[in-house]
């Protein structure tokens, strides 16, 4: 079930402030998910979340994360340089791009950033780029595919990211030789899953891993970096991801490999986007057309350059309309942007009320992969992004694109 906690009336003062498209965010729920967070993994040794900067990079979101103890997780040099001006360093930054230019890596470690590395080759970028620090970061992928239960949830074997079971020999002992003391183990293998087995599997699977390498290396496992992919409920009929379930599954797998916490020494680490931000964010738009030739479309003041996913994954995004929240969804619609594109459509044959033009639509989920997905395709400019505070304000965190920037990069 989409996140219902706001009322209407919070969007529809919202959209009295600022002209719509833009995306609303909520505070509150955002701190509430990583106090969730860190309460569900309180027994594990030295626990912390990494936000994943790409889901939402706004620097206004990345203080209140900072403020509940998160670290973040970067890919890029924009985002370290983000993170370094939110005030992060050291090890509450988890570097953690692919394929990267290897002046990032010189960036990433003036930083004092973990260095979490994609590939085998990136020990000798390394070594030329910042230099082996004490602990490195080494992303697996096992191949093949992934399941629970009888589920497929990820093809590893078709994935571009990590290192094989057999580099991972070879590779950590090079590492040894280098000077690293210890060593994390990351790996992502299943991308938004509610399923509450996930964590606890993929848990099960780096923890005896990463025993075998302490013992095949002598290098000591300093922690296990669970990434990202947990997910959240984007169909009413989808249930929320339970964290105290999942934490404590992780707990067992842990207590299994490693014995009690309180005598163990292994870290964990995650580093959650959508779970964090993702329920926290709407599109607000306001209806500005209706047509009706084969099928009813309402045409929006939105558009796939504020939310791609739909276009581009055929992504359900639930939508609401403001006022209508209890009126029956005796309407068929196609939502739709001003793209020259026929995939720009927010929903497509939808039951919903009946929309009239200047009707406010909450369209919900869109606080992760939302704004941070935006382009300027057909002269659409991003819009404009809200904060919606705890002390019940708004503040605009992120001012909408004028034609000025359009122009601004042209030579
Ligand atoms: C995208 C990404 C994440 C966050 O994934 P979510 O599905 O948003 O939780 C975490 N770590 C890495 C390395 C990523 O690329």
């Amino acid at each position: 079930m989409p996140n219902f906690s706001l009322p209407d009336t919070v969007f529809e003062a919202a959209a009295r402030r600022f002209p719509t498209p833009f995306h609303l965010y909520d505070e509150r729920g955002m701190r509430e998910n990583a106090r969730a967070l860190n309460a569900a993994f309180a027994w594990a040794p030295h626990f912390r979340e990494y936000f994943a900067v790409k889901a939402l990079p706004n620097p206004h979101i990345l203080d209140i994360f900072k403020e509940e103890d998160c670290g973040v997780d970067c890919s890029s040099e924009c985002e370290l340089l983000l993170a370094e001006r939110c005030g992060f360093s050291g090890d509450h930054i988890m570097f953690s791009a692919n394929a990267m230019p290897p002046e990032e890596f010189d960036h990433a470690r003036r930083l004092g950033a973990l260095m979490n590395l994609d590939d085998i080759s990136d020990i000798e970028t390394l070594q030329d780029h910042g230099g082996i620090p004490d602990v490195v970061c080494v992303r697996f992928n096992p191949g093949g595919a992934f399941t629970l239960g009888n589920a497929i949830m990820g093809a590893p074997g078709e994935s571009k990211y990590g290192w094989t079971r057999q580099q991972l020999s070879v590779g950590l002992p090079r590492l040894k030789a280098l000077g690293a003391k210890r060593f994390g183990l990351h790996a992502f293998l299943a991308s938004n899953t509610t399923d509450n087995t996930y964590y606890p599997k993929l848990a099960g699977i780096l923890f005896d891993l990463g025993a075998t390498l302490e013992k095949e290396t002598g290098l000591e496992l300093a922690f296990v970096n669970l990434s990202g992919g947990v997910g959240i409920p984007y169909k009413p009929d989808e249930k929320r991801a339970d964290l105290a379930v999942i934490g404590e599954g992780v707990r067992q797998e842990y207590t299994r490999v490693f014995g009690d916490p309180k005598n163990a020494r292994v870290a964990i680490k995650t580093e959650l986007g959508r779970f964090m931000t993702g329920p926290n964010g709407w599109l607000l738009t306001h209806a500005v057309h209706e047509k009706k030739i084969y099928r009813d479309y309402i045409g929006v003041d939105a558009c796939a350059v504020n939310l791609i996913r739909p276009a581009m994954y055929g992504a359900y995004h639930h939508i609401h309309v403001c006022g209508k929240r209890d009126a029956a969804a005796d309407h068929v619609y196609d939502v739709t942007g001003c793209l020259c594109e026929n995939n720009d459509k927010f929903a497509v044959e939808r039951p919903l009320p009946e929309i009239r033009k200047g009707d406010l639509l909450v369209i919900h989920d869109t606080g992760a992969h939302g704004f941070a997905m935006g382009y300027q395709y057909n002269g659409r400019l991003r819009s404009a992004e809200v904060l919606y505070k705890e002390n019940g304000e708004f503040q605009l965190i992120r001012r909408a694109e004028t034609p000025e920037d359009y122009f601004a990069t042209l030579v």
